[in-house]
């Protein structure tokens, strides 16, 4: 039996309190699950760390994120703690993060369950599709640098590299042969979202989407300009089941999914390289929420979900497939029964008590897919 080492960042604002929930559930999961080792190490990193010290992430928490199985973050950065220059910690530490640990696909599924309030009328078959937005090029490749030319003219590089977007590509299409497909037809298939009509950075990009989509036969490939994707994720949303796209694309595509199936507190992510994985909800750290005991911790909770997935996949371990499987149908079914929600979800239920909800729901045998 494997032990995984799991390195918690649980942050600033909402983010402690959300990742106190999460442990309640991963602890009864842990507990209830005959071969399942999971060993925590739990780190200050962050915004309250930088006001307290000057550091954001100190180098011993980034050796044992780099030395962990998976690392699991729950919200980073406050509006007040400032940099120098008035920017705030938070982006700096990401990616920063995110480059040291090599992560190239941010993977953000968006999936309506029974139960969580939807933006639109009409949902069709049903949304279940995935946003996966490149994680260490494109417009952020700039970020730390840019340039401006007096009081006048301000500019950023977007990069788009071959190997950057084959990495991506090849990881969108992977997932898509293990999901169900998009859910008006069950039809397995991969779109590049980008902007190749207008820039030569995308028209490259979309041109090495069909190179290595061309390796996945059995999954059907398309591209689909922004501006019309943004049309379609509102208007057909379940005729989409995997879309690639640049990172700053992807970080906008992504919120517009939350919004689409219950909001930030529903909306988990996951940040994948090819040794090391990074998971933490969508949402921010809601300062104006931190220590009520009111925020959704559900987001973490299936950030943690999809943790439990990867590890299932890397390490072809079926006990971890399986415990994902089962902390997302415990979500799903305290969403359905509707009785333990939070504010944001139009209940009035703590933190704690939605965690301790969700940790009686689980069941060995569940069946719902991630
Ligand atoms: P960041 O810039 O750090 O991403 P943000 O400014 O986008 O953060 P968030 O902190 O993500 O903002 O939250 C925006 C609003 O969404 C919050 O003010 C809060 O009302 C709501 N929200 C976010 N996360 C949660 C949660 N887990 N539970 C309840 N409400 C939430």
């Amino acid at each position: 039996m494997t032990q995984y080492k799991i390195a918690l960042l649980p942050g600033d604002g909402i983010g402690p309190e959300c990742m106190a929930a999460t442990r309640i559930v991963l602890d009864r999961l842990v507990a209830d699950t005959p071969g399942l080792d999971l060993e925590f190490t739990s780190h200050h990193a962050g915004a309250e760390l930088y006001r307290e010290t000057g550091e954001t992430l100190p180098d011993a928490v980034l050796q044992d994120c780099l030395q962990a199985h998976a690392v699991l973050l729950s919200a980073i950065g406050l509006p007040d703690v400032r940099q120098p220059d008035g920017t705030e910690v938070q982006p700096t530490m990401m990616v920063g993060l995110r480059r040291a640990l090599g992560v190239h696909s941010a993977v953000r599924p968006v999936k309506l369950y029974p139960g969580a309030p939807c933006a639109l009328r009409d949902t069709g078959p049903g949304i279940d599709f995935v946003v996966i937005r490149e994680n260490l090029e494109g417009l952020f490749a700039s970020f730390g640098g840019g340039s401006q030319v007096g009081n006048e003219v301000a500019t950023d590089t977007l990069v788009v590299t071959r190997q950057g977007t084959r990495q991506v590509v090849d990881y969108a299409c992977r997932l898509a042969r293990r999901r169900k497909g998009r859910p008006s037809d069950g039809q397995r298939m991969v779109t590049c979202v980008d902007k190749a009509n207008v820039f030569r950075s995308f028209a490259f990009f979309r041109k090495v989407f069909f190179e290595t989509a061309a390796a996945h036969a059995d999954v059907v490939s398309d591209a689909v300009y922004v501006d019309a994707m943004s049309l379609y994720m509102v208007q057909k949303p379940w005729d989409f089941d995997v879309l690639v796209m640049e990172n700053q694309f992807g970080d906008i595509l992504s919120d517009l999914g939350a919004g689409l199936v219950g909001g930030l507190g529903l909306g988990p992510s996951g940040e994948i390289g090819e040794r090391h994985a990074l998971f933490q909800p969508s949402h921010g750290t809601a300062p104006q929420l931190a220590g009520k005991n009111v925020a959704n911790p559900m987001a973490t909770i299936l950030s943690a979900a999809m943790m439990m997935d990867w590890l299932g996949d890397q390490h072809q371990d079926p006990v971890c497939t399986q415990a994902g499987l089962q902390l997302e149908a415990a979500v799903a079914s305290v969403l359905a029964a509707e009785q333990v929600l939070t504010p944001d979800l139009g209940g009035s239920a703590s933190t704690t008590e939605v965690a301790q909800a969700v940790a009686q729901s689980l069941e060995p045998s569940s069946k719902i897919s991630v």
